[in-house]
């Protein structure tokens, strides 16, 4: 490739409105364009990075044993009610219709398509197990998409699927894909974590997630050096060994307060320290009920109120939302101190955090003394590990605590019978009896890598690319290449040996300044870049530097096709 040939378009400024550096850096780079909030173009250099991702994933999926598919990204109505998630998936699922007024969703994920297809495919246990997947073009409506591709509506995203006549079949793929997962983030040069993760909204029994560490990452992980302790700190719970409950100081009680009453009015009426400023969070189920929540350790409080109210969907509502949902205004729930107390709104049982806490239940009301175990069923919920720190022993009693940040890539499920019990998926055994098929889901955020990994890897000067991730390998640049046709001659023909010999090279002969065209190729994190010109003609030399160096070298080609060979 010759970028005078190619589009590039860098620049120098800052975006000022995004916030990380790596869509800062994608900007700049010009690897992405906005279209609409969440929705990115991939540029040719853009392009470029996301299909190494994908070439990397394609490969490893495919020694794991999954074949590759395409199922479509418009999905029917009809195939989601049977699942019950057209209505349960909430706001993230975008609908459409069409011009016959029939409803389609554009798919954020594929269970009911992918169940729908094995459904109708297979018939007999000799055909199983299967696993297929596809890399594909996923639309969430997330309610706050930030961060350019991070955290996008339009992404691209690997799912794969596994189909076996029981658990224990479906625990060896399962494994088989986790392994899979490690040698596709190994490879793609990204430190990362797997950790044990909630089965959220998706729901099933086993869960791990991949994250890739980094300070921007919106997840907290911990893990033991000791042992194989390592969690999503919002679930850390699942595997820790039970705390014991503080006493409860006060009987449950509900608190009658006047409506359209602010934080502060509340918090003097129950007479409670209004230790933070709190504002009200809530969870929407799908049925429309809400819990209120304050906020701080929103995340961690979420997850909690969820399983306790039994929510196997939900997401975070506006403080409006909530007020028109109780027929209050703004303002009015007030949920006071550290903690947050709850309680269901609808007919649904009460929840609540601490014993201290209050919560807006119904309009006027909010809840005292609360106790977990005691007033509400306990969850499986029983350690914390919002104020562990680096160092505290790890919670199953081996080994210290390691805690980071990280951004979640990839997400692997057993799925159980779930969805092909829902949607009738059986297969006839060894007996000629029907048997409900056990699943499995494996999803990768094929773009979200590409973000993830300039999290990891830039310096002052833009993009380090690992070498497995990078747009080309190597650079050629001339200098001075429109007056000096020897000196463009010359390096033309490395960028050609070099192409020949395997070697993925770009030819930057654009005519640009020296200066102007290394900031450029540093800006975009070529790993290797060479530099023709006439003064090392004459010497028999390149200039090369790799983009990690503070130093060039001057190199005879022999001893630069060795570095880069
Ligand atoms: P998150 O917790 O970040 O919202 P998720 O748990 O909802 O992600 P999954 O349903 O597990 O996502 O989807 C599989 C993978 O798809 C995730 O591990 C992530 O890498 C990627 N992904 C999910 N949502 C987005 C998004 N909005 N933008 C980019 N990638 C995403
Ligand atoms: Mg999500
Ligand atoms: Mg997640
Ligand atoms: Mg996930």
């Amino acid at each position: 490739m010759r970028l005078s040939q190619f589009h590039l378009s860098t620049s120098k400024e800052t975006p000022a409105d995004a916030e990380v550096v790596s869509h800062q850096l994608m900007l700049r780079a010009g690897m992405i364009r906005k279209l609409a909030a969440g929705i990115y173009t991939w540029t040719p250099l853009g392009l470029r990075v996301l299909r190494k991702v994908e070439t990397a994933v394609r490969e490893e999926m495919q020694a794991a044993g999954a074949i590759e598919m395409l199922m479509p990204s418009v999905q029917p109505k009809e195939l989601w009610e049977e699942t019950g998630r057209w209505e349960k998936f909430g706001g993230q699922l975008l609908k459409i219709k069409d011009r016959k007024d029939a409803w389609y969703a554009y798919g954020p994920t594929h269970e009911e398509v992918v169940t729908d297809f094995a459904r109708n495919e297979l018939s007999s246990y000799r055909q199983l197990p299967l696993t297929v997947f596809q890399i594909q073009t996923k639309f969430r409506d997330e309610i706050r998409p930030r961060f350019g591709v991070m955290r996008a509506r339009e992404f691209l995203m690997k799912d794969a699927y596994s189909f076996h006549l029981d658990a224990q079949d479906l625990d060896r793929q399962y494994h088989e894909i986790y392994r899979a997962y490690e040698r596709i983030f190994t490879r793609l040069g990204l430190r990362f974590r797997a950790v044990f993760a909630d089965t959220g909204a998706i729901g099933g029994s086993a869960s791990h997630e991949f994250h890739v560490l980094a300070d921007s990452g919106e997840d907290a992980i911990a893990w033991s050096d000791g042992s194989a302790y390592a969690a999503n700190v919002e679930l850390a719970e699942a595997l820790a060994p039970a705390a014991p409950r503080p006493a409860p100081a006060e009987a449950m009680r509900e608190v009658e307060t006047p409506t359209q009453k602010t934080c502060e009015d509340v918090a003097a009426l129950l007479d409670i320290p209004l230790a933070r400023t709190v504002r009200t969070l809530a969870l929407v189920g799908a049925d429309g009920f809400v819990v209120a929540l304050a906020r701080g350790d929103h995340a961690v409080n979420t997850i909690k109120l969820a399983k306790v109210a039994g929510l196997a969907e939900y997401r975070m509502a506006t403080e409006a939302e909530i007020a028109a949902h109780l027929g209050s205004e703004p303002g009015f729930l007030g949920p006071v101190g550290p903690k947050a107390a709850v309680r269901v709104v609808a007919d649904r049982a009460v929840a609540a955090m601490a014993d201290f806490v209050v919560g807006a239940n119904r309009p006027g009301y909010h809840l005292t003394g609360v106790n977990w175990g005691r007033d509400l069923p306990e969850p499986d919920v029983v350690a914390d590990l919002r104020n562990a720190e680096a160092g505290d022993p790890s919670p199953d009693g081996r080994g210290t605590l390691a805690i980071a940040r990280g951004i979640e890539v990839g997400h692997v499920f057993q799925l159980g019978p779930k969805y092909a019990e829902a949607m009738g998926a059986t297969v006839l055994d060894e007996q000629g009896k029907a048997r409900v098929m056990h699943m499995g889901c494996y999803g990768i955020g094929v773009s979200r890598i590409v973000a993830a990994a300039i999290e990891q890897n830039s310096d002052a000067a833009g993009i380090v690319w690992p070498e497995p991730m990078a747009p080309w390998r190597v650079a050629v640049c001339v200098i001075n290449p429109k007056n000096d046709p020897a000196v463009a001659e010359a390096a033309a023909a490395l960028h050609a040996e070099l192409s020949a010999a395997g070697v993925d090279s770009v030819l930057d002969d654009r005519g640009l300044r020296p200066g102007q065209m290394f900031a450029d190729i540093e800006l975009i994190g070529i790993p290797h870049r060479v530099v023709v010109s006439a003064r090392g003609l004459e010497a028999g030399t390149f200039e090369y530097r790799s983009r990690t160096a503070a130093e060039s070298e001057a190199l005879d080609r022999d001893a630069l096709l060795a570095r880069l060979g």
